[in-house]
């Protein structure tokens, strides 16, 4: 089983479910055609064998020709909880990552048109590349910034101050939809500059300058 590890500790976490928030970012929304939703938040799932840890390789399915990153703040879930109160909602943040929701847009672009379910497209084995953990206490998350390089160029940045629905929103959303549990972690959305990644490049995605992960693409 895979285990979240976190900064300069010894403590490891079994990894859970993973919820993802989609079109948490005003200006990504645009970018693919879409709008920020208004009843609830947009969510799937990946399951544990998404996760890719730092240093590895995510082979891209034979049947998709087109990978696409997301850099993502990550919430790592500390506690179990049910219908939890947004004012508790910091209580069950054991603490934040960066991840990147690996997205076959090719697969998700068929998906939508023929209104499919996005499971292939978003949680195919190793789609979920997540950096250690680090405590809450060390991330503001209505200020935080995330950076995705592509074999070193800087292809993604944004500022966790433009997301729609705040972390203590999603938790307090999914703990009531779906109930959270130690382990699982929430992807908060993507800013805008989504692309491609080519075969064999070099992933890295940064949280400020304190989380880090980095995985080749094969
Ligand atoms: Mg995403």
């Amino acid at each position: 089983m895979s285990v979240y590890t976190f900064l300069n500790s010894e403590n490891t976490l079994n990894i859970g479910t993973m919820y993802c928030i989609g079109r948490n970012y005003a200006a990504h929304a645009k970018e693919m055609g879409a709008q920020v939703p208004d009843e609830r938040p947009l969510i799937f799932i990946k399951p544990p064998t998404a996760y890719t840890a730092n240093g590895g390789k995510v082979a891209i399915p034979p049947f998709s020709s087109n990978l696409h990153h997301e850099v993502e703040l990550v919430v790592v879930i500390g506690k179990d909880g049910n219908n939890i109160p947004i004012e508790n909602a910091s209580e069950y943040i054991a603490g934040y990552a960066v991840g990147v929701d690996l997205t076959l847009r090719d697969i998700q672009t068929s998906a939508k048109q023929k209104g499919e379910p996005w499971a292939i497209a978003k949680s195919f084995r190793g789609s979920a590349p997540i950096s250690t953990v680090v405590p809450k206490e060390e991330i503001d998350t209505q200020n935080a910034e995330l950076r995705l390089y592509v074999n070193g160029v800087l292809k993604q940045y944004g500022n966790t101050s433009a997301m729609e629905r705040s972390v203590a929103q999603l938790i307090t959303t999914i703990s009531d939809i779906f109930g959270l549990q130690k382990g699982d972690c929430i992807f908060t959305g993507t800013p805008e500059g989504v692309a491609q990644i080519p075969v064999g490049a070099t992933v890295k995605a940064e949280l400020n300058n304190i989380c880090m992960v980095e995985f080749t693409v094969g």
